[in-house]
């Protein structure tokens, strides 16, 4: 990204990291290739990246130097940061130490922070925090009922994440309505899930929590679920806390409703009649629906709903079934428009709906490199 005329130079996805097929996808003005390599590892994935950005032929750079700024979106940032920081030694010790709190996340991203460190060793690091956006959510709704203790000497709280996608579409859903005070739901749907209640451009509610666990079914993780579950597991079952612990991380949402993670696989199974698979997509749009009707409620009304990332933007299947039998919220979805394929910011429900529902890419990239640039100059 050349900024600050925010000129996407090239862009590139790495997917499927640790399973058999992970794919680099890669794209400058010239290029734009799809490649299927075993990749382990995300220090190998960022190495295949670099191969291709000094690629003679399809790169963008002739020296790592050119770099000056790498962003890093890191997912748990505790209440050490509510604001986009350099990285110092210190701040790789805490995102260490917040492992604990996100452990699908924090270590990978601690890891792209050392190969990034390696590779562009003239760069200025800048780590941009997940959950900063959600530092206005107030007391009541981040508070959990347990001992205050636990709040004011243990940091025992709501943190939310998807702070950059959240803002990022939020924002751009207020340009789009035209008004400043409005009542938005955010819908972040990708392998992990969250949704936002915005009210006036600043986040009051998120689903998840303490940790990247609570609220929606996402790809590998549970979401809600009854806390009494893991201490019956443990004292009659005969599982160990780890084991709970991996079980409800890297187990359980669709994939352990269906045996697979990435929703084009269970959408295709559905069709093909597969009956785990149609109800794994009808409780995951069950409870978006009922967190829609919880934000309202905290809301005390609603203008717009947005669907974001991988799930959010792509899969029509979720939106239908989200979005069905919502005529008490004002929804009403318009099923040509909802099938249309595009990746553009665009709305999908009727003319008489009177809430809108809006697809908003997200562009965490951008929201990334705007925030880093703003604090290196
Ligand atoms: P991350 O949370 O890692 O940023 P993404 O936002 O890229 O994830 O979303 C990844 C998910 O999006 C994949 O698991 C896949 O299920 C889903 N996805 C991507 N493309 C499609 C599609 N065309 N239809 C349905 N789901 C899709």
């Amino acid at each position: 990204m050349d900024m600050p005329s925010e000129t996407l130079i090239c862009s590139g996805l790495v997917e499927r990291i640790g399973y058999k097929n992970a794919t680099i996808s890669y794209k400058t003005n010239g290029e734009n290739l799809q490649q299927t390599h075993h990749i382990e590892t995300h220090s190998q994935g960022l190495e295949r990246v670099v191969e291709l950005l000094l690629d003679p032929k399809k790169g963008v750079i002739t020296h790592t130097n050119e770099i000056k700024v790498v962003g890093h979106r890191v997912v748990h940032g505790g209440n050490s940061f509510s604001d986009t920081t350099l990285i110092t030694t210190e701040v790789k010790d805490k995102i260490q130490e917040y492992a604990a709190l996100a452990p699908l996340h924090n270590p990978g991203n601690l890891e792209g922070i050392l190969v990034a460190e390696e590779i562009f060793p003239s760069a200025k690091q800048v780590a941009i925090f997940d959950t900063a956006f959600h530092q206005t959510i107030p007391e009541k709704a981040k508070r959990y009922a347990i001992p205050t203790s636990l709040y004011e000497e243990n940091g025992i709280q709501v943190y939310g994440f998807h702070g950059t996608s959240h803002q990022y579409v939020s924002e751009k859903a207020i340009a789009y309505l035209g008004k400043e005070s409005s009542k938005i739901i955010t819908i972040h749907l990708g392998n992990g899930c969250s949704m936002t209640a915005v009210k006036d451009g600043k986040s009051i509610d998120h689903s998840l929590g303490f940790t990247p666990s609570n609220g929606l079914i996402m790809g590998t993780r549970s979401g809600d679920i009854d806390h009494a579950i893991i201490f019956h597991m443990v004292n009659n079952l005969g599982y160990t806390l780890d084991n709970v612990k991996t079980l409800l991380t890297n187990q359980s949402g669709m994939l352990g409703l269906t045996g697979h993670v990435d929703l084009r696989d269970i959408q295709a199974e559905a069709e093909n009649g597969n009956k785990d698979c149609q109800l794994a997509l009808s409780m995951n749009a069950y409870r978006i629906k009922k967190y829609i009707g919880a934000y309202a409620a905290a809301m005390n009304g609603l203008d717009a709903i947005v669907f974001t990332a991988g799930i959010g933007e792509n899969s029509s299947v979720i939106r239908q079934l989200v979005c069905e039998d919502m005529e008490v919220f004002g929804l009403n979805l318009g099923t040509t428009k909802n099938n249309k394929r595009s990746g553009d910011l665009r709305e999908i429900n009727t003319t008489a709906s009177k809430v809108k529902i809006l697809v908003i890419p997200t562009n965490e990239e951008l929201e990334i490199a705007k925030q880093a640039y703003e604090l290196v100059t």
